[in-house]
């Protein structure tokens, strides 16, 4: 065992941790998707916790020492994660009355109909055997968090394993980070709607997975008119939200994709009261969310450079040129290379020349 600490939690972790087949799981390279959690967590004053899938415990913990939670159940299925989660609540001094532990199949455990205030998914690999249960366990004013690692089958790189999991026909875009996000999204609202209440997305961002975090909110028809069909040109990235057959800028065939989410992945007053309320390694992202254009879909001004043959432009250079013009025109938090904007394929190619 070796000792570590993240955040305000300390942890006693076993030597290897980053595997299926390790004594308990935890990943470092996590943290920043935990640092976002807690945040999100004591903002908005979120008091009983579900842990479901909780491994080590870091996140509960965390959400504890940090966030001034009042309870957190912890859930593991593996009988060595409940046990390490027992050991490193003694080590953070956590009071007994402050959590509960149990070693379940995570839905089994949401069928108990128990509601919390905030539920957080964050399994290995793909969230989509979670996602209709986990609603039982959400109230109509509840947050809920859901990563996702099985990146290529939500950004579109494997179809059929986008339409398996998700029920999203998809193919790889040059907005991949954006796509996946949105499958996410179209999965949460359809699972959650049968249980007739809705949800919006409030924060959403991209690594090596995909997290969204969003309120439940009452309504089961309200958000479903933002779930739409889309179209995409693959030799110039031209998008429209609906179904086209023929891309206007190049006269190619479009690709018709989805259905997906269209509507808000942050909100931006969110996001900045995140950015100025915390402190932690990475939070500049949040910046970038809070000034960043809601228009779905980015362009990857790199990409468009490289189909002209032309050097890449500054980022900061096609934006000045697009607001003169006159056209909304952001960067976006999911590629240091993409742009957010209401301006034409055309009219960003032009710039790009
Ligand atoms: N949330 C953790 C990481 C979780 S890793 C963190 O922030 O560090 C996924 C965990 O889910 C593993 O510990 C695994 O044992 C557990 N798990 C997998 N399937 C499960 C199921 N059906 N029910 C409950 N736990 C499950």
């Amino acid at each position: 065992m070796k000792k570590i600490k993240e955040g305000q939690a300390e942890l006693l972790l076993p030597e290897e941790t980053l595997t299926k087949k390790s004594y308990a799981f935890y990943n470092p390279a996590m943290e920043h998707q935990r640092n976002v959690t807690v945040a999100c967590v004591k903002l908005l004053k979120k008091k009983k916790i579900l842990d479901p899938l909780a491994a080590s415990g870091v996140r509960g913990i965390r959400l504890i020492k940090e966030a001034d939670v009042e309870y957190v159940k912890f859930n593991d299925i593996n009988p060595n994660a409940t046990k390490l989660i027992e050991k490193n609540l003694k080590l953070n001094k956590i009071s007994e009355n402050a959590y509960a532990i149990s070693q379940k199949d995570a839905n089994l455990l949401f069928l108990e109909k128990e509601k919390y205030d905030y539920v957080d998914i964050d399994p290995f690999g793909s969230p989509s055997r979670f996602l209709f249960n986990v609603g039982y366990a959400l109230h109509k004013n509840s947050l809920l968090g859901v990563t996702a690692t099985d990146t290529g089958a939500l950004c579109g790189k494997f179809t059929n394993a986008c339409f398996r999991r998700y029920f999203v026909y998809a193919i790889k875009t040059s907005f991949s980070k954006e796509f996946g996000i949105r499958v996410l999204v179209t999965s949460i609202i359809k699972n959650i709607a049968q249980h007739n209440m809705t949800f919006e997305p409030i924060y959403s961002h991209a690594n090596h997975y995909f997290r969204v975090i969003g309120l439940v909110k009452y309504g089961p028809d309200k958000n479903l008119n933002n779930i739409k069909m889309i179209s995409y040109c693959e030799k110039c990235q031209n998008v429209k939200i609906g179904v086209e057959k023929f891309c206007d800028n190049c006269k190619g065939s479009m690709h018709i994709l989805g259905p997906l989410w269209v509507g808000k992945i942050q909100e931006r007053e969110f996001c900045k009261d995140l950015f100025f309320n915390f402190n932690f390694d990475g939070k500049k992202e949040l910046l970038i969310a809070s000034q960043e254009s809601d228009v779905p879909f980015y362009f990857d001004i790199h990409k468009m450079a490289e189909m002209l043959k032309k050097s890449p432009p500054k980022v900061e250079n096609v934006l000045m040129r697009l607001k003169k013009m006159g056209f909304e025109a952001t960067r976006t938090h999911l590629c240091p290379t993409g742009i957010k904007t209401n301006a034409s394929v055309k009219d960003i190619l032009e710039c790009i020349k």
